[in-house]
């Protein structure tokens, strides 16, 4: 499958007018919006579509209601109408790009943006977009660039001696492999809580350790808080709120207390370190896009969505950096993106968010 549209650039096998990088939920409602106003795009992934998504757990479902994470004004159905679960979601992503023809170089990270100088008239600037499928660089010249790489690409460290052990992961994988397992999850928030009920019901013996001396309700989901509370309080999982791991080792993990110092020691086959993740900015820092000082965030125009970089635009969830406490950027609220982008590049308004939910995407988000 191609992206055929004629191409007006130069003399280039290698050249396009705008190059998505991402094809994540946005880079790809991105591609659709385009495709549908005529202008001509490539779409690189560093994996597969949807890469992000394909590394939650098996089986794990969206917060969001399905009308929300919806691309390009396609349904998202499911069965049971319950929200779409991670496999039913990446399903519905690779039928979005089969239907508008959306041809995605997966496996094809983007290592490097630079100005094209070979192929920059006066005051047209292009850009030169290194990929790299295989370990093999390739050189793509574009007219527009636009970042739609997410925030989500490293898990956090906790900068204690024996993170690196093989069993300490950032990751929950699919729960059958803890059954029976004395599993410690460190963290508080959405993420770690999910993972500590289904490995509890999933037959692990699960301990949780939570830095703070109570866990964070506003940062819960309201439907996992009396599970996780109750079974808490009845020992079911073992409670090592206010604590901070100090030192793993093959077998257990220390974890001090905030009140007095004090150490326990928790066996631990696995460790979940379930924190949060980082974005890596060194794309956006080889492409000469400013970071803010406090957040490091990307700066951006909020109307076209124009980095200070003129010509690379960012989109979604990248442009809110590493989201340290309390997500608010997601899905969910980045649709817009894609119609100023949009608009910005061909001088046309288009709406890619399923209609009905316009205007409570833009101001309440579900997640
Ligand atoms: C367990 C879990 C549950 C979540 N639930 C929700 C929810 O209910 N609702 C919600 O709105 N959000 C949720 N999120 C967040 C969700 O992942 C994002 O909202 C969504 O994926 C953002 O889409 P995006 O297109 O902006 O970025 P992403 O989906 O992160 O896509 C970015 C893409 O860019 C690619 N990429 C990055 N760097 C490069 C490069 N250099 N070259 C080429 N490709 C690159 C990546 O491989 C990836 O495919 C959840 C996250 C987790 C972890």
């Amino acid at each position: 499958m191609s992206n055929p549209q004629p191409t007006a650039s130069p003399d280039d096998a290698r050249s396009t007018r705008v190059a998505i990088v991402g094809a994540g939920p946005i880079g790809l409602e991105l591609a659709v919006a385009l495709r549908r106003c005529g202008i001509e795009f490539e779409l690189f992934d560093a994996g597969s579509i949807g890469n992000t998504i394909s590394w939650w757990a098996p089986q794990t479902r969206w917060f969001s209601s399905n009308e929300r994470i919806a691309i390009a004004g396609v349904p998202l159905l499911t069965s049971d109408q319950t929200k779409a679960t991670r496999e039913q979601y990446l399903t519905y992503l690779r039928g979005v790009a089969t239907q508008f023809e959306i041809r995605v170089h997966t496996h094809c990270p983007v290592v490097n943006i630079t100005r094209d100088e070979q192929n920059s008239g006066q005051g047209s600037g292009r850009f030169a977009v290194t990929t790299k499928p295989g370990g093999r660089p390739t050189v793509w010249s574009a007219e527009a660039v636009v970042l739609a790489i997410g925030g989500t690409d490293f898990p956090k460290k906790l900068g204690i001696p024996g993170e690196d052990l093989p069993h300490v992961d950032g990751y929950l994988r699919e729960t059958h492999r803890y059954f029976g397992r004395n599993v410690l999850i460190i963290g508080g928030r959405n993420s770690a809580i999910e993972a500590a009920l289904r490995l509890h019901h999933a037959g692990a013996n699960v301990s949780l350790s939570y830095r703070g001396s109570e866990l964070p309700e506003d940062h819960i989901k309201y439907w996992l808080l009396p599970e996780i509370k109750g079974l808490l309080a009845a020992g079911r999982i073992a409670d090592f709120t206010g604590t901070l791991p100090v030192q793993i080792s093959s077998e257990c993990v220390q974890l001090k207390s905030i009140d007095d110092g004090s150490i326990a020691e928790v066996k631990a086959d696995d460790v979940l370190s379930l924190i949060g993740y980082e974005q890596d900015k060194t794309l956006m820092r080889t492409a000469g896009i400013e970071l803010s000082e406090s957040m490091q965030r990307p700066t951006y125009d909020e109307n076209t969505m124009q980095t200070n970089v003129p010509g690379i635009y960012i989109a979604g969830t990248a442009t809110a950096g590493t989201q340290s406490s309390k997500y608010k950027t997601f899905l969910e609220n980045c649709h817009d993106h894609v119609d100023k982008i949009v608009a910005h590049l061909s001088g046309r308004h288009i709406d890619s968010a399923p209609l009905q939910y316009r205007d409570q995407i833009m101001t309440q988000p579900e997640s």
